[in-house]
């Protein structure tokens, strides 16, 4: 018997499997997902079974040493679904392998420290305990208080479950207004998989920002779920990972990682708010969540539920082609109308002398809400959050020396910062370009809202919720239940308060500046604004007392805020799909962006050109660049940009491929290659 072994080395050289002989003594022990001692060269080295062979024509064969754990590290469909993403994402095979691996060897090969491994292992050993534990159902006790469902929930939940009973890996788009029972659904879908003794993987944005839905979640299916939070120590994720292979637990809730879960008899996989930024990974395989959770339900026979107010524009057009089955809740629960929303035109405000970052509208609203003992959020684009620091004569904005973006003002520490690299510095009493000692600064933009509140409502308790004030572990729940339990009036944010709060006493939402990310050179930055704008609007009037919506901006004509205004996602989506069409951006196209950097800009310069050359000769139409990267300098480091643009993913993918491996890249640059990227690299 022979295997096919992954070396735990990240390299060029080594992204390939070698065969070796399995010993007679092994044979039985050794499969795929093992992990081995192997020869290599003169050395030893740890690798990874991922195939067994019968038979091998490699010449020279040498045979495995031992095992380097007594039990496998990953399953068959693991070792598939991380193939999948190597070669779909332009990844080392182990970089992808890692992420189906348990945490606290995912962190010892990051780490780069698995070499040291050789001394053997006792992990993956079950103990008796855990073995019986598999065997335990949930039908022994039904799980806690269902909802009586609607007839347009009950009619999703009744598609959902033929499908799973079916067997079949269909894709749902559950389409159901903010506070339409979607999660509810979820819930009823997940119970019903239970009973047939399946498991189901659910995967929120970030689950920090997402504690009413935890709680639901936990109350109802209690000890048959693992809600991975990043602020798990390891010893704990562990722990939680062990009881996810044992079977203890039938039900997974985390964030995009999660999708790895190890659960066995996969049935269902339900991703929440799909078009959040958060789903794309940020480093390499930079895969999306939406993507692997496809191809991983492919190999299960699983169903997949993408629910969402606002479904990402690609996502809606792939459910009108009809990759995706569509259901829609139009309605809120109980026909509660959806926030009646007004546009403040900003520019009017400032005609009228009323410089204040509330306008007289909202200023009238908060005091009528207040008055009546209800509640508010104000909510402000994270863009628009920080303050920059500025020459009054000259106009210079200060930059950080390592990258070429602004330096932040922060007040509590009376300094200045780098949002990007940590870059932090007294404040400077003189402008660096012509020396005048007007430098003009502000708090950070929610700061501002909080002084203005106070001035115009003294005696309102303020809850302001920002990198500032947030920070230490659990203290978003702190924030969550301080104003859901009302101990505080007004509640001011950035993005993070946009998400998932279902509080009874918020009649009034504001948003203090819609158009921050509007003029963002991406093409998503409108999809980006309504998606935003129509979740915060959906905090306000969840429950009996009816609610209202102020959105404050300077582009009222804009399309994306027109159609958030009203609630219309159709009327958004058929403007912006035209808009994608006009300009061939996806759907219409598939991208891939790659980024060039380095300390040495003539090496990055002549790098870039030399691969935009390489790909030009592959695919002469779809090159765009090498520009300057949008954030032209990060970390000392300079950038430039490549984007591709095609038809079809393979083509361009292997024509990226191609021209990488066939580039000589000089040690000091490197290439980073994101295949459909998100936002701005
Ligand atoms: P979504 O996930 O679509 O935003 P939720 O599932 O949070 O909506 O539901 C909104 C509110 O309505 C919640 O307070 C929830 O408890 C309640 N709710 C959901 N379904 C029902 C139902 N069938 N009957 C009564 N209340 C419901
Ligand atoms: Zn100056
Ligand atoms: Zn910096």
């Amino acid at each position: 018997m022979f295997a096919e072994v992954l070396l735990s080395k990240v390299s060029p050289d080594t992204d390939k499997t070698f065969t070796y002989a399995i010993p007679e003594r092994l044979n039985d022990r050794i499969g795929i997902g093992s992990q081995v001692v192997v020869p290599f060269g003169r050395r030893k080295e740890i690798g990874y079974v991922v195939e067994r062979l019968v038979s091998s024509n490699v010449k020279g064969i040498k045979e495995i040493i031992d095992l380097a754990s007594p039990e496998p590290i990953f399953s068959e469909k693991s070792v598939k679904l991380a193939r999948w993403m190597a070669d779909y994402y332009l990844s080392f095979f182990l970089t992808a392998l890692r992420l189906v691996m348990p945490p606290g060897l995912r962190q010892k090969e990051e780490r780069g420290r698995v070499g040291k491994l050789v001394e053997k292992g006792k992990k993956g050993k079950q103990t008796e305990q855990q073995k019986t534990n598999t065997q335990t159902s949930l039908t022994t006790q039904p799980p806690g208080t269902k909802l009586k469902l609607t007839p347009e929930q009950q009619t999703a939940l009744d598609e959902i479950n033929q499908s799973i009973d079916d067997n079949k890996p269909t894709r749902f788009l559950l389409h159901g207004v903010t506070g339409s029972g979607k999660t509810e659904v979820y819930m009823q879908a997940i119970a019903h998989l239970l009973e047939k003794g399946q498991s189901a993987i659910v995967l929120v944005p970030e689950i920090s920002l997402t504690p009413q839905m935890v709680q639901r979640f936990t109350a109802r299916f209690q000890d048959h779920i693992a809600v991975l939070h990043s602020e798990l120590t390891l010893k704990k994720r562990n722990e939680e990972w062990q009881r996810i292979v044992s079977g203890q637990v039938q039900i997974v809730l985390g964030a995009r990682s999660a999708v790895f879960a190890p659960l066995k008899n996969l049935g269902l996989i339900i991703i929440d708010e799909e078009y959040e930024n958060t789903y794309k990974s940020d480093k390499s395989p930079r895969y999306h969540t939406r993507e692997v959770a496809f191809k991983l339900a492919a190999l299960n026979n699983a169903v997949v539920v993408l629910g969402s107010a606002t479904p990402s524009i690609e996502t809606y057009f792939r459910a009108e082609a009809g990759e995706y089955k569509k259901i829609v809740l139009p309605k809120r629960i109980d026909d509660r109308p959806l926030p009646p929303v007004t546009l403040v035109d900003m520019r009017e405000e400032l005609k009228a002398k009323n410089f204040s970052v509330l306008s007289r509208k909202l200023q009238l609203e908060l005091k009528e809400t207040l008055d009546k003992g209800e509640q508010a959020i104000l909510f402000m684009n994270r863009l628009g959050y920080f303050t920059f620091v500025m020459c009054r004569e000259c106009g210079l904005t200060i930059e950080c020396p390592n990258c070429s973006v602004s330096l932040v003002y922060h007040s509590g520490a009376q300094e200045v910062r780098c949002a990007k690299c940590g870059y932090a510095a007294e404040l400077p009493k003189t402008c660096p370009r012509c020396n005048s000692t007007s430098i003009k600064y502000f708090g950070t933009g929610t700061q501002r809202i909080e002084d203005d509140v106070a001035k115009i409502h003294p005696s309102a308790r303020i809850l302001r919720y920002d990198r500032d004030t947030v920070g230490k572990r659990g203290s978003h729940e702190v924030f969550f239940s301080t104003f859901a339990e009302g101990n505080a009036d007004v509640l001011i944010g950035t993005q993070m308060v946009a998400k998932g709060l279902d509080v009874a006493k918020v009649t009034l939402v504001g948003v203090v500046s819609a158009d921050t990310a509007l003029n963002l050179p991406d093409y998503q930055a409108a999809e980006h604004t309504f998606q935003m704008l129509t979740q915060v609007a959906g905090r306000a009037g969840r429950h009996h007392l009816p609610g209202k919506v102020i959105i404050q901006t300077y582009n009222p004509e804009h399309y994306a805020i027109k159609a958030a205004s009203t609630h219309d996602y159709e009327q958004f989506y058929r403007k912006e799909i035209e808009h994608r069409r006009s300009l061939n951006y996806p759907p219409f196209s598939r991208l891939i962006s790659i980024i060039i950097s380095s300390e040495d800009q003539k090496k990055a310069i002549k790098t870039a050109d030399d691969l935009g050359a390489f790909i030009s000769k592959r695919i002469p139409t779809g090159v765009l660049g090498p520009a300057q990267a949008a954030i032209a300098r990060l970390r000392g480091e300079w950038r430039y940009h490549i984007l591709i643009k095609g038809n079809e993913l393979r083509v361009i993918r292997n024509a990226v491929n191609e021209s990488i491996q066939n580039l000589v890249i000089p040690d000091d640059v490197r290439v980073t290659v994101d295949v459909e990227p998100t936002g701005m690299m």
